[in-house]
């Protein structure tokens, strides 16, 4: 395998119990890229984010992040080494507050309370409207706010690659935009790699620069953005374009 890569997946099958979801996936993400991954209704886009964090257990095949192997490791464990994640849904603790949704993220790091203090105020920086909700409930927030807050606590863990499934699912396209820009940023200034599903097609491909499409669990296209913009199949697919 390439030590280029932040992070190498070789041959990896997966599912649930007797039901497989995965086929032979092979996927690689070098650092400071940002790679989508798209693909239809229950083609196996969450199952294989699952697999990266931890959270799915692979049936054969090869996970290596930063050049070890973590096909194994506990999901704790690989949030530790710098794998955050934001899930689909977001998964929010609705009755606690918008910072200690956020300090959930820290879990795992041991810091003193300046640390913690700078790093809660690099997330207000970053998503403003969270700093004035901060002692309001995630429960009460708004979709997009939501979303900040669902990143927000992945980025309490400092990750290296930060994995987020369905970014614009249920948002305005106003509130998209500004999460893209802040994607983008979070690239450009903190070095983050970033590895997006996203059931539009257009921003998955606007934000990314490769992309993996997934068909009933198997890779079956992958490409720069650009060029898979302009594939045929993927226009009349995904696109909606003849
Ligand atoms: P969506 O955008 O609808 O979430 P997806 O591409 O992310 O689709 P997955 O959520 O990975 O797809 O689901 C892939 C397949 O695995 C689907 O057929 C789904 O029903 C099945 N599946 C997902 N989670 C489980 C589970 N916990 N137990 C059994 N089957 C599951």
């Amino acid at each position: 395998m390439d030590n280029n890569y932040l992070l190498e997946i070789k041959d990896l099958n997966s599912g649930y119990g007797a039901i497989q979801v995965l086929w032979d996936i092979n996927f690689e993400l070098k650092s400071k890229e940002i790679v989508c991954v798209i693909g239809a209704n229950g083609a196996g886009k969450s199952t294989l984010l699952k697999c990266i964090v931890g959270m799915v257990p692979p049936f054969k095949g090869e996970i290596k992040y930063s050049n070890q192997n973590i096909t194994h490791l506990p999901a704790p464990e690989r949030i530790k080494m710098g794998i955050g994640f934001a899930p689909e849904g977001r998964h929010l603790f609705f009755g606690l507050t918008v910072e200690d949704n956020l300090l959930m993220g820290a879990f795992q790091r041991k810091y003193s309370k300046n640390e913690i203090q700078e790093d809660l105020d690099f997330i207000y920086n970053l998503f403003k409207p969270l700093r004035g909700y901060r002692k309001k409930f995630a429960g009460n927030l708004s979709g997009g706010e939501q979303q900040m807050c669902a990143i927000g606590r992945a980025l309490m863990s400092k990750p290296t690659l930060l994995i987020i499934d369905e970014l614009s699912l249920g948002l305005a396209p106003v509130v998209v935009d500004d999460l893209v820009e802040t994607i983008v940023k979070l690239r450009e200034e903190q070095d983050i790699t970033i590895l997006i599903v996203e059931q539009d097609v257009q921003v998955a491909l606007d934000i990314a620069d490769r992309g993996y499409v997934l068909e009933s669990g198997s890779i079956v296209i992958e490409d720069s953005s650009d060029k898979l913009a302009k594939n045929k199949h993927i226009k009349s697919a995904y696109l909606g374009i003849a």
